[in-house]
């Protein structure tokens, strides 16, 4: 089986050499494993955290450790009488072309719902995200202001898509001009808003009269520019700080960079709450998959993976997406 290891912990952005690919042999199933021959595996930007020793709501990965992530795969050779050889299943197999798993720790998919991959994106964690983040926290109501930043993402394209299933207005802001346009053309939202332009005019010509939710899945400027324009009774939705994420060693050595003043947080009685889709996420799973299919087959629903080719190119892809390269959900397609 090839591997990616975690060669090196990275310092700030991670670095082709951080990584490390491997050739090993795959040990024999034992009665009721099977051999899973994975095909798409996901990468997501909670992975960075898991590069770092720090302290945070799961483990980080060793040392020379197997990267994580989930992935789909097919059985290859089966030792327990719930698969057959060419069943598609999605489990934790991370950064590597095939596994040998218990056939507990497997969930089995349908590949004629959906496309397998989708368990991986718009029909797995990501889209679970947007949806429990929503009808938990943000709650947008019809006719309210609903705005999410890293629109075109993972997460960011199910919010947006949600938010106007709701009947909110909604506007999305992403970086440059095919994801601006796929994201307002495609994805059907209000307006998108370019991060590499001037965030606050395009703020206030999209949002004229506030806004009702933020989605936050970046940080940095765009919350900057954003929080300021929170409505009163305002809910912001800390779902990530990806333009953040590798630079949290850097944080804590040199000091917290200032942020937007929330002094106004109790005279606009705004309510910020952060989330972990894995808290309670999976156990309202069947009816976040349930509602989702039916927006797909409905068509109100549209979903954009970005592929790339090979293990190899794992590492790769997975920098490339902090530094917003990525169009779309992230994953790696084996062969
Ligand atoms: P995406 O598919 O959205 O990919 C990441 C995107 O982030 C990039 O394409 C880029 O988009 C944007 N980005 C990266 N750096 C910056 C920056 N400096 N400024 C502005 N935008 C930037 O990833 P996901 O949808 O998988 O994840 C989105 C967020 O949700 C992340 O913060 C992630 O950690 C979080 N998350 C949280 C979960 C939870 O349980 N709380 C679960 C899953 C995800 P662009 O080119 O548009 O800038």
């Amino acid at each position: 089986t090839q591997q990616i290891l975690l060669a090196r912990r990275p310092q700030g952005a991670p670095v082709p050499e951080d990584f490390r690919f491997v050739e090993t042999e795959l040990p024999e199933p034992e009665y009721g494993e099977v051999i899973v021959a994975h095909r798409f595996l996901s990468l997501d930007p909670y992975q960075r955290g898991r590069m770092d020793d720090a302290k945070s709501y799961s483990a980080p990965v060793a040392l020379g450790a197997v990267m994580e992530c989930q992935a789909v795969g097919q059985v290859a050779a089966s030792r327990d009488g719930r698969f057959q050889e060419g069943d598609w299943v999605l489990g934790g197999f991370g950064w590597q072309s095939h596994s040998v798993r218990p056939a507990h720790a497997l969930i089995p998919i349908d590949p004629t719902e959906a496309s397998p991959s989708t368990a991986l994106g718009v029909l797995g964690m990501p889209g679970l995200t947007a949806w429990v983040g929503l009808e938990d926290i943000g709650q947008p109501k019809a006719g309210e202001m609903l705005v999410v930043s890293a629109a075109s993402g993972a997460v960011g394209q199910v919010v947006g898509q949600l938010g106007r299933i709701r009947g909110a207005k909604v506007v999305g802001i992403a970086g440059g001009a095919a994801k601006c346009a796929y994201v307002k053309d495609t994805l059907g939202f209000d307006a998108a808003i370019d991060h590499r332009g001037d965030l606050d005019a395009q703020l206030d010509a999209a949002c004229p009269g506030g806004i009702d939710v933020y989605w936050e899945n970046v940080g940095g400027a765009v919350q900057a520019a954003v929080f300021p324009r929170l409505n009163e009774f305002g809910r912001m939705v800390m779902c990530g700080v990806i333009a953040q994420y590798n630079t949290a060693s850097g944080l804590a050595a040199h000091g917290a960079p200032p942020g937007p003043n929330l002094g106004p947080v109790v005279r606009k009685r705004l309510r910020i709450q952060g989330f972990i889709v894995s808290d309670n996420g999976w156990k309202r799973y069947g009816q976040f998959r349930a509602e989702m299919l039916d927006h797909i087959k409905a068509g109100r629903m549209q979903y954009r993976e970005d592929v790339a080719m090979g293990l190899a190119n794992a590492p790769a892809a997975f920098i490339g997406m902090l530094e917003g390269r990525n169009f779309g959900k992230q994953v790696v397609a084996l062969d």
